[in-house]
């Protein structure tokens, strides 16, 4: 619906799929049912002590208290680094390539204007966080759905992407352990996606939200320990899901210094940064104790075991996930995404989220499950679901 003061660009925005449930939801908690949501990507358990601890020192701080730096504190800059150097052998200066976000969802959003003209393009994945979609019609630019699938291993296929597509295109993005299919890459995929950006000129940005969640074992890698990643990558970390910090807003970029400082550009004309007292937080976060990390990735791998096991009895296809707070399942035979969720939550009051508003065409026909919910309301959400004719 066109509004009066609205720009028309808005209208290119697709609906928001979750608005229906939202609303169906209410309705349903309103006639007193118990509904369980297996929906919201958001960590149930509190961010770890230590960092609000340090909160609440750094609040009483009255420099606190002013505008931050832009780029972010240099000890914030510093911290991101040391996490670089710690976490995954990169090296990264904290005065040029490392740039401190209010979140990575600003970040994402703010990638737009700051490398791609308007008509110009941005590869996206097939299946992916909502903002790599919006961003580009928030910026009236365009976006090429790079293919996402079964078939090639839920890696996005920038190879099939057409010339005439690659000759506007000014940058692509990627993000492993994914959200929504819990897929990871292997190095090799990395190293050609480096390739192929640098033959075309692209700014690859590869967001890591999710690499400290993690099971049997894997190690998530950052994309900027691939050879040449320097020269065309930049990489977006966050505190929200690592740290249970999703309410704090606190991520950083790092990578190739000349895209740092074009985002640094957009950004300081735009936002004042993170509110110092959060930096000093989040930069104690992701250079203290890490055994609680650990501890998260443990928990939601013992939720996955629980989950996957409800629906294996029910028969349903899943990926197995190794890593991220997700599980991408193939909805029953006879359902659209749409039509599933709709009925799982009519009936068994269970939230999911619908394939198709991670990507419209390849999500379409499957389902997500978040983790971020007690073991107990997981098991009673797949005994509810069990139960659906
Ligand atoms: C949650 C999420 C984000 C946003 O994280 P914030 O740092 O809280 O803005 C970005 N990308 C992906 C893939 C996510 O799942």
């Amino acid at each position: 619906m066109t509004q009066k003061f609205a720009a028309k660009r808005l209208d290119n925005l697709p609906p928001y799929l979750f608005a229906e449930i939202d609303r169906k939801k209410a309705e349903l908690v309103e006639q007193g049912h118990d509904v369980i949501s297996l929906g919201i990507g958001d960590p149930d358990k509190p961010t770890f002590q230590h960092v609000i601890d340090e909160m609440i020192e750094a609040v009483q701080r009255s420099a606190n208290h002013q505008y931050p730096s832009y780029t972010g504190s240099l000890q914030y800059r510093q911290a991101c680094a040391q996490f670089m150097g710690t976490r995954f052998d990169v090296e990264v200066c904290p005065k040029t390539e490392v740039l401190a976000l209010i979140g990575s969802k600003e970040g994402i959003a703010n990638l737009f204007p700051a490398f791609v003209d308007p008509g110009a393009y941005t590869l996206i994945p097939g299946i992916g966080y909502p903002v790599y979609s919006g961003g580009g019609i928030l910026n009236d630019s365009n976006s090429w759905w790079m293919p996402m699938n079964e078939e090639n291993g839920w890696l996005a296929d920038f190879e099939s992407t057409p010339a005439d597509v690659l000759e506007k295109a000014q940058m692509m993005i990627l993000s492993y352990p994914n959200n929504p299919t819990s897929a990871v890459a292997t190095p090799e995929y990395f190293d050609k996606a480096i390739a192929f950006a640098k033959k075309h000129n692209l700014l690859l940005v590869h967001d890591n939200a999710y690499c400290d969640i993690a099971f049997d074992g894997y190690v998530p890698p950052s994309i900027l320990e691939r050879p040449d990643a320097m020269d065309c990558c930049i990489e977006i970390f966050s505190a929200s899901k690592s740290y249970n910090m999703t309410g704090w807003r606190a991520a950083f970029a790092a990578g190739n210094a000349d895209a740092i400082r074009a985002l640094g550009t957009v950004k300081s004309n735009v936002d004042s940064g993170i509110f110092t007292a959060v930096q000093e937080a989040a930069a104690l976060a992701f250079t203290g104790p890490q055994d609680q990390v650990k501890e998260m990735s443990d928990l939601y791998e013992r939720r996955r075991n629980i989950a996957m096991a409800a629906l294996d009895e029910m028969g349903l296809e899943y990926l197995y996930p190794r890593g991220t707070i997700f599980i991408w399942v193939k909805v029953p035979s006879g359902y659209t995404s749409a039509e599933y969720v709709e009925k799982v939550l009519t009936e068994a009051h269970v939230i999911i989220g619908p394939g198709n508003a991670y990507g419209p065409e390849d999500g379409e026909g499957y389902f997500r499950v978040s983790l971020a919910c007690e073991d107990d309301r997981i098991v009673e959400a797949f005994e509810r679901m069990k139960k659906l004719s």
